[in-house]
């Protein structure tokens, strides 16, 4: 049974269910390939962590956040990705409810697109809570199945750090 969830996990759950049980199992070939095309689709999908990581945790999620302004009550995220993906939505979702789970409420988040140049607002509604109930049982149940998922066949597996094991 997995104690934690991270945004890391949420990012997994929206790119591939099967990287997600792979990663929270502990089959880790990511450190071998920097470039690897998930790891570049969630560090495109994830902040600079240069100079603001901030790690916040509850008994059962841990976040780290690129920047928060605590006046503004928001969390600001720059994505590198060409795009806007559902992922992205939910990760800064997660982390409006970790702080809500911290006694923060009314937080908001901003998403920064630099590439596009635009940005994307994010709050969390009553509905985003329930999806999140959802989305964490369903990754801890994800987690503890005896096999991993199917491939997902998908134009970025090739560049995937688990490539060989899903195909070859
Ligand atoms: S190769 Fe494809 S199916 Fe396998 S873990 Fe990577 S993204 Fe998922």
């Amino acid at each position: 049974m997995i104690k934690t969830i991270s945004g890391t996990m949420i990012g997994y759950y929206f790119h591939c269910r099967r990287h997600l049980w792979m990663f929270a199992n502990s089959i880790n070939m990511e450190q071998n390939s920097e470039a690897v095309a998930v790891g570049k689709f969630i560090s495109e999908s994830s902040y600079s962590r240069v100079e603001h990581d901030i790690p916040i945790s509850t008994e059962d999620e841990e976040i780290v956040l690129d920047f928060y302004d605590a006046k503004a009550k928001t969390i600001h995220e720059v994505k590198k990705s060409d795009k806007m993906e559902d992922l992205h939505l939910w990760q800064v979702k997660f982390y409006i409810s970790v702080l809500e789970r911290k006694g923060i409420e009314g937080v908001k988040g901003l998403i920064d697109y630099p590439k596009l140049k635009q940005n994307l607002s994010v709050e969390l509604s009553d509905a985003d809570r329930i999806k999140l109930r959802e989305i964490k049982a369903e990754i801890k149940s994800i987690v503890e199945l005896k096999v991993p998922p199917a491939t997902v066949n998908a134009p970025f597996c090739k560049n995937c750090s688990y490539y060989d094991l899903c195909y070859i």
